[in-house]
């Protein structure tokens, strides 16, 4: 791999997401400005896929770059700082939780994302991530000291999937919140802000990532995936269709369009109606996915496929163009209660895994419980 590959994949240094340039160049601006400065604590959050992390790590590498004042475009790469960041150690940078850095900081490179996944299991190396997630009190105290160590010099601290924080530790943050430090920024990254304190959401300013148009997201799924994917060229419709299963987040659809489970849809729609119809036992359903697919895809897989079965039985139109979907119902149609009773059971099935249930025995429960759907 030449190393060109490896700074066009670094976090720090990425190119800006398109729809995020008015952003950046608001923010910029007002760093710049000699009459105004950037609010000490601000938020990025929302659902995954819109590009927040990707927008939140390159303002880090820009806020701390020495030479940002003659690169508004993003952090220089080459001074200092730069260089730093790029060996993982900037003595300027506090990132929380611990257990994230390897993923997304030290190498937030694609490729050993993907590396990690494979050496841990299919499973996603996000997924593997956020499961060990927490933000506790002493992570916050340990904190401290960069805060309030004054001097010279911008200091950031980052708190990624901030939702995850504890109650004691949200209360040990809201204390630095109320008390800002010169030149220390804090940034907030959260997929569900819902689970924030108020109290916290109260004294951080929002950064407004959420507008994404439909043209442009439309735009930029088509470019990336005409890139990436070598199989048939993909159709608008097919883009359209990516982007309305992963509610209109670009990155979300993309990684939808490659995952294994994807192109699996029509395969489920068959492996149901097969045992539904007694054709095919639940025992050798089983064994036959779990050659095909981890059970975390499988049940993504059936989540969507129960979720689209039941707009089309509500006479919805069917998200998914491009399978047989509302063919599949025309004869026979679930009720509602045992769609509602098959959303339950992933989810138990999800939590029994967590619980370290074997694969095998969850898959086992599913097919028996599909074949009753
Ligand atoms: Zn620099």
């Amino acid at each position: 791999m030449s190393s060109v590959d490896e700074i066009t994949d670094d976090i720090y240094f990425a190119e800006l997401l398109p729809w995020q340039h008015q952003l950046w160049q608001q923010i910029t601006a007002r760093v710049l400005s000699p009459s105004s400065s950037l609010p000490h604590a601000l938020l990025a959050a929302g659902m995954q896929g819109m590009g927040k992390r990707a927008f939140v790590w390159r303002l880090v590498a820009w806020l701390l770059c020495r030479e940002r004042d003659q690169h508004p475009a993003g952090a220089c790469g080459h001074c200092v700082s730069c260089q730093w960041l790029r060996s993982g150690t900037h003595p300027s940078l506090q990132v929380l939780p611990l257990t994230q850095m390897p993923i997304s900081v030290a190498s937030a490179n694609s490729s050993q994302a993907a590396e990690l996944a494979t050496k841990t299991g299919k499973k996603s190396a996000k997924a593997i991530a956020k499961a060990s997630f927490t933000i506790k009190i002493d992570d916050i105290r340990a904190l401290q000291p960069f805060i309030y160590q004054g001097g010279q010099g911008i200091r950031i601290c980052v708190l990624d999937y901030a939702e995850q924080m504890t109650i004691a530790a949200a209360n040990a943050l809201l204390k630095t919140l109320e008390e800002p430090q010169a030149q220390v920024h804090l940034f907030l990254i959260s997929d569900t802000p819902t689970q924030l304190l108020p109290t916290i959401k109260s004294r951080v300013q929002q950064l407004p990532l959420q507008q994404i148009e439909a043209s442009a997201a439309q735009h930029y799924v088509t470019q990336a995936l005409g890139s990436t994917i070598n199989r048939e060229a993909i159709g608008s419709s097919q883009i359209a269709q990516l982007l309305q299963l992963a509610n209109g987040a670009p990155l979300a659809a993309i990684d939808l369009a490659q995952a294994a489970w994807y192109s699996k849809r029509a395969l489920w729609l068959t492996t149901w109606q097969a045992l539904r119809s007694g054709k095919r036992s639940a025992i050798a359903a089983s064994d036959y996915w779990q050659s095909q697919l981890d059970i975390a895809d499988f049940i993504k897989l059936t989540e969507m496929m129960i979720l689209d079965i039941q707009r089309v039985c509500l006479g919805l139109t069917s998200s998914q163009q491009d399978i047989e979907l509302p063919k599949a119902i025309t004869t026979y149609q679930p009720s509602e209660a045992a769609l509602e009773a098959m959303l339950y059971q992933l989810q138990q099935v999800k939590i029994a895994l967590q619980q370290n249930v074997q694969e095998k025995f969850a898959y086992d429960k599913l097919m028996q419980q599909l074949a009753q759907l």
